[in-house]
């Protein structure tokens, strides 16, 4: 599995990783069970948030005996990120995802607490060890920009954002912000959530056909799209074991340009919306 630096001077974290949005809906064991066979495939990247449920409570299982070896991140809900309500959101997650400190804790979208509040519980909370760093999810150029007058250079991790095939406004300007200072950008719902371009439509045609040159398969080829911009990591969500380990395979499958280019035609950027879309 390729790695790459989570953000400037971030440690290394592979390309793809797991989200766990909707994990803990169906059968436990069988959600652990994925989990483990992504990790065991190198997707140590593991993505969560304290709105996701009992997911928190799913992954501390899967992660049992091998907390080092995973890179976990969570996220405090807006209504909860005033200064206080950060650092015992944090300290919530900690106890249910059964760990001591998260990789990195992210604001899951912009709310109506001041940044400045929020920055501060995060800074507070990498001084104490809690986290070992911090970012932010759903946010636009302009709202990293006004973090960035907050925090200072350096200090944002990562945003995490909408980006899938029939879904690429971040290419506009989410992704040349975040190359510019160093920000890694998580890219969720990297299959569309549930939409998943059809095997009988053209675009899915044209996945299968660079797939079949690759030994590979449409969604590995959509991943490995996704990822070819340096700094982008997809985490798509698999409940199956086998869904895992063909996501894991995406992470050493490199597309040649003229691929890349006939994915881009098929699915096209369209122009940049007003509002970043958002799941
Ligand atoms: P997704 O990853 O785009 O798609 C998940 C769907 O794809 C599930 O139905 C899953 O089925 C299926 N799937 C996965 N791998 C597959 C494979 N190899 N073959 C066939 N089907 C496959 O959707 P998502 O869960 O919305 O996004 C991923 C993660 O991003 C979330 O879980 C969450 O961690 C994060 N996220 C963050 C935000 C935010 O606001 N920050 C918003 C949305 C999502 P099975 O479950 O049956 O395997």
């Amino acid at each position: 599995m390729r790695q790459q630096p989570f953000g400037t001077g971030g440690p290394q974290v592979p390309v793809i990783g797991q989200g766990t949005w909707y994990l803990d809906r169906g059968d436990r064991r069988r959600a652990i069970a994925a989990l483990q066979r992504g990790i065991d495939a190198g997707m140590t990247h593991i993505d969560t948030a304290e709105m996701y449920g009992d997911a928190e409570l799913v992954i501390a299982d899967a992660i049992s005996g091998r907390r080092d070896g995973v890179f976990l991140v969570s996220k405090v809900l807006p209504s909860n990120a005033s200064h206080r309500g950060t650092i015992t959101a944090c300290e919530r997650s900690l106890q249910r995802l059964k760990t001591d400190y998260l990789d990195c804790y992210l604001l899951h979208w912009r709310g109506s607490y001041p940044l400045e509040d929020t920055v501060a519980a995060f800074e507070e909370l990498v001084a104490a060890g809690k986290i070992r760093s911090w970012g932010v999810s759903n946010f636009d150029n302009h709202d990293l920009d006004e973090l960035l007058a907050v925090s200072g250079k350096g200090r944002i991790a990562c945003n995490q954002v909408l980006y899938h095939l029939q879904e690429r406004a971040i290419e506009h300007a989410v992704i040349p912000w975040c190359e510019k200072y160093g920000v890694a950008v998580v890219a969720y719902s990297p299959f569309g959530h549930d939409e998943f371009p059809s095997p009988r439509s053209a675009g899915g045609e044209l996945l299968q056909s660079i797939a079949d040159g690759h030994k590979a398969t449409p969604r590995q080829v959509t991943l490995s799209f996704l990822a070819r911009a340096p700094g982008v990591f997809p985490i798509p969500k698999a409940s199956s074991a086998d869904h895992a380990a063909e996501n894991a395979g995406a992470g050493n499958l490199t597309l040649s340009a003229g691929e890349i280019s006939a994915i881009d035609k098929a699915f096209r950027r369209g122009p940049k919306p007003h509002g970043l879309p958002m799941l």
